[in-house]
């Protein structure tokens, strides 16, 4: 049986204050963020829960994005969770110089690119960033996430500077494009997921089969 609390006064003030919908919530009853209540999240539409384990830095706060972020330390999390069930463009990009494989999404299609390679916000001090493949979806931030995890192994330990706006979400990966595109089609064959609008810029890519690079260190949304 499932025990519904009650929202504390200060849980409620937060979900107003950040125009989150009640049907965007879901209680962990104390729960930790465990691979199997991510997957109920998922699998129900939820994007953050409450009544969570406290977070590392503050023991009031109990809210958890699915992505295991606490909205109260960064509350640009929230944006970024809230895209988990809106259409946009998932995209793979690549950086020769780099040897890096970016996988990133945007509600808007254009200017992704240029924002990649402008010197201001240029990805890990990369300017020669291409875009390889995008595809449209209905559920941006849900591949983007799921794609990330199956490629975590590979994460790229860069601390790249910020693109300035919210909606372009992005990590870095040490793979070659096949294992990145590979971790799409997965996504794609395991769930219900469709992609439309798919643009593979097929002459580019054998320029992009960098070497598989495991990560030596374990992130923090692997293990949770
Ligand atoms: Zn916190």
């Amino acid at each position: 049986m499932i025990i519904k609390h009650e929202l504390t006064k200060d849980q409620e003030s937060f979900i107003k204050k950040h125009k989150i919908s009640d049907d965007l919530l879901i209680d962990a009853q104390g729960e930790e963020m465990t691979a199997d209540f991510i997957q109920k999240m998922s699998d129900t539409d939820k994007v953050i829960a409450y009544n969570t384990g406290p977070c590392s830095e503050d023991d009031n706060h109990n809210f958890k994005t699915i992505a295991g972020f606490c909205p109260q330390c960064d509350t640009g999390k929230i944006a970024f969770a809230l895209r988990e069930n809106k259409p946009g463009y998932l995209y793979l990009a690549g950086s020769r110089k780099g040897e890096l494989i970016k996988v990133g999404s945007t509600s808007d299609s254009k200017d992704r690119i240029k924002n990649l390679n402008i010197t201001k916000s240029k990805c890990a001090g990369f300017d020669d960033w291409e875009l390889l493949y995008e595809a449209r979806t209905i559920a941006l931030g849900k591949a983007e996430r799921i794609i990330q995890q199956k490629l975590s192994e590979y994460k790229a330990a860069y601390q790249h500077e910020k693109i300035g706006k919210l909606q372009n979400g992005s990590e870095l990966y040490r793979c070659s494009y096949t294992k990145a595109k590979d971790a799409v089609a997965a996504l794609e064959s395991e769930s219900e997921m469709e992609f439309t609008q798919i643009n593979e810029r097929k002459y580019l890519l054998t320029e992009y089969n960098f070497k598989n690079l495991k990560a030596t260190v374990s992130r923090a949304f692997v293990e949770a």
